[in-house]
């Protein structure tokens, strides 16, 4: 097994994890053994989900049980996009959050003051929004009157819907559309498409030249593309071959049949 030409010219590949490393929970055909040798080759990795209700954690419990290796810093969640974007302020922000437990977390971490359920509520200078289940009338009442007294509203994506056993449920695009709606503001998004959740992974990666793998044109492709980074499409996701070659501005380095066949030669 060898590394394939394309691969050779980057020295951190970021990829996605769902449509490009598994779908459902298993992996696409041969995506550990390939990620195996990208490691074997000296290449330094990221693993990237537009995921807000699972931790860290969870991911890298994941990857293990599906037998691929990984840390927890290879592993760039949007709730830890979210947590650089607050980390790097001057003064860390007093913040209501809207978001799983997960991303309470990442705002406490970030150093952050989280103002829930305290009577400054209202007085948030962030309200940070990412799709949990248990949504209640009084979280969107008081995220309105904190991004209405001036707050900035940052949310995790803008996905209107997500599959599920029973259909879709609404995602947090849906959360952050009512709440643009109230309040006449525009939300801050910092999953993909975005630049930031890539910018956090080469934070921690350092310099070099980066390749992104995934599966969708939209989030994967067109985020890349925001960041400055080269992106190949794998059409083990939503995609297919006939969408991905007619994709321009961005176009793909490469597109691939699976990550196997992207990586390995
Ligand atoms: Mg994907």
């Amino acid at each position: 097994m060898a590394l394939s030409p394309l691969l050779s010219r980057y020295d951190h590949v970021l990829l996605d994890l769902d449509g490009c490393v598994w779908v459902g929970g298993v992996c696409t055909p041969g995506a550990p053994e390939a990620i195996a040798e990208l490691r074997r080759s000296g290449k330094t990795i990221a693993f990237l989900t537009n995921n807000a209700r699972r931790s860290p954690e969870e991911f890298v419990r994941q990857l293990w049980a599906l037998g691929l290796r990984a840390s927890l810093e290879e592993v760039v969640t949007v709730g830890g996009a979210i947590q650089h974007v607050l980390a790097v302020r001057d003064k860390p922000p007093r913040v209501y959050v809207i978001g799983s437990p997960a991303i309470f977390r990442h705002v406490t971490d970030s150093g952050a003051r989280i103002v829930n359920a305290t009577a400054l509520e209202t007085e948030a200078d962030v309200v940070v929004v990412a799709g949990h289940d248990d949504l209640h009338f009084s979280e969107l009442r008081a995220a309105t009157q904190a991004v209405l007294s001036g707050a900035e509203l940052i949310g995790a994506g803008r996905d209107r819907t997500f599959p599920m056993q029973d259909g879709l449920w609404p995602g947090t695009g849906a959360i952050i559309a009512a709440l643009e709606y109230a309040t006449g503001s525009a939300a801050r998004i910092v999953g993909k498409p975005d630049a930031q959740i890539f910018l956090t992974a080469l934070d921690r990666l350092g310099p070099g030249s980066t390749l992104v793998v995934g599966d969708r044109l939209d989030s994967d492709l067109a985020g890349a593309a925001a960041a400055g980074l080269d992106g190949a499409i794998v059409l083990t996701g939503v995609t297919d071959r006939y969408q991905a070659e007619a994709a321009i501005e961005p176009a793909p380095v490469a597109i691939a049949e699976n990550l196997h066949s992207l990586i390995v030669r």
